[in-house]
């Protein structure tokens, strides 16, 4: 598209985080982007829950609710096969990933202890506690696991972070005379005063949360902190459940698809 020059950088990538820099974008399609991330990517959780003994002190509302936001392994590999919530047969009981508890006290239950019926799809940490046990009480639960979207529920969410900020610029005057109190009135050590050579040095622009503590702190204003209308700086991070990256193909896959949708529409005439 002409005109349409947009840059992304990688910073840094781990199992569960992400960090980007997008340049050259508008803030619409930033945030759509992050939005599609946050509740149109198909995750794994627990819906169901059959509870036939529960002898803890845990009403079962609670555990229920435990259970469903404990993270599954919700890959692609995961999910290939599994109906989707806008499929016909999504509601059936029998159509997902049945996890089984039977436990008995004394003892703490883990998320380790729920036994799946596929052994792809598992909780991504072992050491969740689900709930207590005392001596000779007894846990029975049976429930499916199914496939829905962040939209429906918090628990098909796969982010725990995903947000963007305006990539910071500070400039200095510098017809005035150097103001070294606002180095130290930064809070993240974004700044730091070199008396020696009579400037304040910018050591990490891109931790600049610009909360303009160094702007106040300055009597003279000697310092100024604003940012980019279009650059952006973008992080991603998930439960565990699947990679933020997979989180970031999938929520472009979707918000093109919404697109041509939105063509097709306007193309017909807006008739359907
Ligand atoms: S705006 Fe806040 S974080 Fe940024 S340099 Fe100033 S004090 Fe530090």
């Amino acid at each position: 598209m002409e005109g349409f020059n947009m840059e992304i950088e990688v910073k840094s990538q781990k199992d569960d985080e992400i960090v980007f820099i997008v340049r050259d974008a508008e803030v619409p399609f930033v945030n759509a982007i992050r939005r599609c991330a946050m509740v149109n990517v198909p995750k794994i959780a627990i819906e169901d829950v059959n509870i036939i003994r529960n002898d803890s002190a845990m009403f079962n509302e609670v555990l229920a609710h435990r259970l469903g936001l404990t993270p599954l392994v919700s890959d692609l590999d995961a999910l290939e096969g599994l109906s989707l919530p806008e499929d016909d047969d999504w509601e059936e009981y029998t159509n997902g990933i049945m996890f089984t508890l039977k436990e008995e006290g004394p003892k703490v239950v883990y998320s380790k202890d729920l036994i799946s019926s596929d052994s792809k799809i598992k909780p991504v940490y072992d050491t969740i506690p689900l709930v207590k046990l005392k001596d000779n009480e007894k846990l029975n639960i049976e429930s499916v696991a199914k496939v829905g979207y962040g939209k429906d529920h918090a628990k098909w969410m796969p982010t725990t972070v995903c947000a963007y900020k305006q990539y910071p610029e500070i400039t200095f005057n510098d017809d005035l005379e150097i103001d070294y109190d606002c180095a130290s009135a930064c809070p993240r050590g974004v700044l730091k005063s070199d008396k020696r050579s009579k400037k304040i040095k910018i050591l990490d622009i891109e931790n600049c949360s610009m909360c303009k503590s160094c702007v106040r702190a300055s009597t003279n204003g000697y310092i100024n902190v604003g940012y980019r209308e279009n650059d952006f700086i973008f992080r991603i991070e998930t439960d565990g459940s699947m990679p933020p990256k997979e989180v970031l193909l999938k929520a472009c896959e979707v918000l093109g698809e919404k697109a041509d949708k939105f063509i097709r529409f306007s193309e017909e005439g807006g008739s359907k």
